[in-house]
């Protein structure tokens, strides 16, 4: 029997960025015994780089902003495919989710009359983004952060014990949701409750189990899959595939989201973010004739709201009443796509991205004000001084919409009693493409909800405690510790070397980049498929050295299942997908077709048992299947005039 650490707690949350941090205050304010794991150090989170702000119609900066404005321009945003009872929570709690923030300490930057100020993204009408100059993520862990260490402070004067009720378990990793032993046996490994999670501590390799009934995911994106991304190494699609093994299944799979500004040169720091807000506080994308081009990508379906001219868009910024938007704060897929055809076009930057110049719109000081993370950046690491010239830049996978499948109400997991999900690991409020800074805002609202869901699940089972079977643990050990028995192919196979997990990283890396990635054709993403299927056989013979000691090729291994589960939910998706939509374009397929817009296509894993191995390698590990979303309700299909919605409902959503 493997030699494994026991906890005992009512809610575990896995991830320790917005979404889960927000999670686990709630479940420990419903007086739960809450524990929150994380892969790096507590404050780390992924979420700390969030630069531009937080979405929320509080109003302060254009008194017509509501919860109806914020709603519409979300659904427009990711096209009308996200599920509408989420955006519809989103657009009228995210205001509640932010005073609560400055409530717990958060300092936001403030208007001249002392409100919390906003400023303009992309595909948001008004300015709506509170922030903390170009560090707001910071200034969220930070909030939260507190918060859990003065919840911590009550629980030591009450007892004596600061982590009595909320105990943080850093640098851990969470590799399988494990579940009742009655249950699982009885449903084959796929169904039943959910019992805790088994997972390995990075510093020692040490076996941990944490026994609970109720598990929050909160691990965040899938971009460790792309070669040009923004996102940090923790992003390997852990809390997707821990979802997919538990028999959860993820819908929207198929739409990443690549921001249009990453940097491109030098190529050691290719795919780091460049924030829109610096677009929002007017910056402006040109190519290498000097033409500011985005006025030749105006879709038609935005054609009404962005402006024609140059000097109508420049008459926004000062007197957004009475001009259009600049087409530069289009949503990101629009502006990705116009930056990716201008460079394919032969009028790209020499380091084959596009300009962006702030350095002739806003004086020095006020850049280093407005953008000091930015400045700072560009200065340190490609040597630009924006201030006084231009930036260049490319697109970069930045986001997943795609994500577990939840009810919008609970965060709870379809399928999966005891399993709930938040922040980028949970699918459908963004749609088909996520506006800027919906994504903090949607850490807190869902993240307060899967906590207080989760608590109440949990507190409702009283004596009825799943329980884990030793048998589940013994599995889950062995399939961690696999990497260090591969001494030549497949365990014991004497002759053949082992992979090396960082050679299949790079692989994976650059085939989703080339094949998957910000144009595809159906072609391109079959031949990932199949490469995918090898990559897959491949690592079940990945092998690693030296012991479990703070090893992070074995990490790696172990982490690249993960990846490779994602990746293939990616592919499919994107394939099955015979349109453009958001963050899925398609060179075969170049419009957005109605037909499809009320469609989810539905990620599972093949193989009902949960094992990864017994599945024919050709076919891969992932089952797609079609489902129809709930209709819009007719209270929040009458907020969109019927002109607009004809451009994305069938005739016979609409009635006529
Ligand atoms: P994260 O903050 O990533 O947290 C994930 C947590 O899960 C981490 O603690 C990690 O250690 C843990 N974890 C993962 N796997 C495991 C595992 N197996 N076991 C244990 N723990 C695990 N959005 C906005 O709205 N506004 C912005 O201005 C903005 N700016 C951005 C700038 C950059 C550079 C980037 C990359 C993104 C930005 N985003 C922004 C997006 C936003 O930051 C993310 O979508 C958001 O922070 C995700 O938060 P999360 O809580 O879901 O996950």
């Amino acid at each position: 029997m493997t030699r494994v650490e026991r906890h005992t707690y009512d809610v575990v949350v896995v991830g320790a960025g917005g979404a889960g941090l927000r999670a686990a205050i709630e479940a420990r304010e419903q007086g739960l015994r809450t524990a929150v794991i994380c892969k790096s150090l507590f404050g780390k989170a992924h979420t700390v780089m969030a630069e531009g702000g937080i979405a929320a119609s509080m109003g302060n900066a254009n008194p017509h902003d509501n919860w109806q404005v914020h709603f519409r321009d979300t659904m427009r945003g990711g096209k009308f495919l996200n599920h509408w009872r989420m955006a519809e929570l989103h657009a009228k709690e995210a205001p509640d989710r932010v005073w609560e923030l400055e409530t717990w300490g958060a300092l936001f930057d403030r208007t001249k009359d002392g409100r919390i100020s906003q400023r303009n993204f992309g595909g948001h009408e008004y300015a709506r983004l509170a922030h903390v100059g170009d560090r707001t993520g910071l200034e969220l862990i930070r909030t939260l952060q507190q918060k859990i260490v003065s919840l911590q402070q009550e629980d030591h004067a009450r007892c004596g014990d600061y982590e009595d009720r909320l105990r943080v378990f850093q640098e851990c990793t969470v590799t399988r949701v494990l579940k009742d032993e009655e249950t699982f046996r009885a449903e084959g490994g796929r169904g039943g409750r959910v019992a805790g999670v088994f997972g390995y501590v990075r510093e020692s390799g040490r076996f941990f189990v944490i026994e609970a009934p109720a598990v929050v995911l909160a691990t965040g994106g899938i971009g460790k899959s792309f070669k040009v991304t923004s996102n940090s190494w923790e992003y390997t699609g852990d809390g997707h595939a821990l979802a997919l093994l538990a028999g959860a299944p993820l819908i929207n799979m198929e739409f990443v989201q690549f921001h249009p500004t990453g940097m491109v040169w030098p190529p050691s720091v290719k795919g780091i973010l460049v924030t829109e807000s610096v677009r929002g506080d007017g910056g402006v994308l040109r190519n290498s004739d000097g033409k500011r081009f985005m006025f030749d990508y105006i879709p038609d379906v935005f054609k009404e709201k962005y402006a024609q001219s140059e000097e109508e868009a420049d008459g926004w910024y000062a007197d957004p009443e009475n001009h259009r938007r600049p087409p530069e704060l289009l949503p990101r897929d629009e502006v990705a796509r116009a930056i990716n055809s201008e460079v394919k076009a032969g009028r790209g930057s020499p380091h084959g991205g596009v300009f962006l110049d702030v350095s002739t719109r806003l004086p020095a000081e006020e850049i280093k004000r407005r953008l000091p993370s930015m400045h700072h950046q560009f200065k340190e690491l490609a040597d630009v001084d924006i201030t006084a010239e231009p930036m260049e830049v490319g697109p970069t996978c930045h986001y997943v919409m795609g994500g577990v499948d939840v009810d919008p109400d609970s965060a709870a997991a379809t399928g999966v009693p005891g399993l709930f999900a938040a922040g980028e690991v949970a699918g459908g409020m963004h749609g088909s493409n996520r506006l800027g800074g919906n994504s903090l805002s949607d850490l807190l609202v869902f993240g307060r909800r899967a906590g207080l869901h989760a608590a109440e699940y949990a507190a409702e089972l009283d004596d009825d405690r799943p329980r884990v079977s030793a048998e589940q643990v013994d599995t889950a050990a062995a399939e961690a510790l696999r990497p260090f028995s591969v001494e030549g192919g497949e365990p014991g196979a004497p002759g053949v070397p082992a992979e090396n997990p960082y050679a299949l990283h790079q692989e994976l890396q650059q085939t989703m980049n080339d094949l998957v990635g910000i144009i595809r054709r159906a072609g391109e993403m079959s031949e990932a498929l199949h490469r995918l299927g090898s990559l897959r056989e491949r690592s079940r013979s990945a092998g690693v050295e030296g012991h479990r000691q703070f090893n992070p090729g074995w990490h790696l291994a172990i982490d690249l299942r993960n990846m490779l589960l994602v990746s293939e939910c990616v592919a499919r998706a994107a394939l099955e997908r015979t349109e453009s939509r958001g963050g899925h374009t398609r060179d075969d397929y170049p419009e957005m077709d109605r037909r499809w817009r009320k469609t989810n296509l539905v990620c599972e894993l093949a193989d009902r048992s949960g094992e990864l191995a017994a599945v024919d390698p050709s076919a891969g590990q992932i089952r797609l299947s079609r489902r129809d979303m709930p209709p819009i309700r007719g209270d929040l299909l009458a907020l969109f005039e019927k002109d607009e919605l004809l451009k994305y409902l069938t005739d016979e959503e609409l009635g006529t």
